[in-house]
């Protein structure tokens, strides 16, 4: 059974790199509770985006494909990238992930998902394990 003084050793040993196992599950868990709310979000989206209804997305998707997002004192963003919620080309850039994946953070102007930052560095981050594509940035041994 494990007390107070096994903890504060196991702490004290996290402290070592080679053993920072308490470090990486304390990363884990935010991780997990970001993806909550991010998938939180985005069913706030798709309830949103079913109360419009179809016509209704179609005519805002083509109004917003029709401007630039320069356009209405919009110029401090980085274009439309595709929403995952929607589909649509409408998800307005504010900025992108710091591992140049190109993944963005914004809102999208037809349903109001909100990628957040740490949503498009989580993403990229997936992206860069995972893609052949991806620059490359694992270690040489
Ligand atoms: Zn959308």
């Amino acid at each position: 059974m494990l007390d107070r003084h096994h903890v504060k050793a196991l702490l004290a040993l996290d402290d070592d790199l080679a053993l920072d196992c308490a470090w990486v599950e304390a990363v884990d868990s935010d991780r997990s509770r970001m993806h909550a709310r991010d998938a939180e979000r985005m069913a706030d989206a798709q309830r949103y985006l079913e109360l419009i209804g179809d016509n209704e997305t179609e005519r805002r998707a083509s109004t917003i494909n029709n401007q630039e997002p320069s356009a209405d004192g919009r110029s401090r963003h980085h274009g439309y990238q595709l929403c995952p919620v929607c589909g649509h080309q409408t998800l307005l850039v504010a900025g992108t992930d710091p591992f140049g994946m190109n993944v963005g953070h914004g809102t999208c102007l037809i349903c109001s998902y909100h990628r957040t930052e740490e949503v498009a560095e989580a993403d990229a981050e997936w992206m860069g394990i995972y893609s052949d594509d991806a620059p490359n940035t694992t270690l040489e041994a």
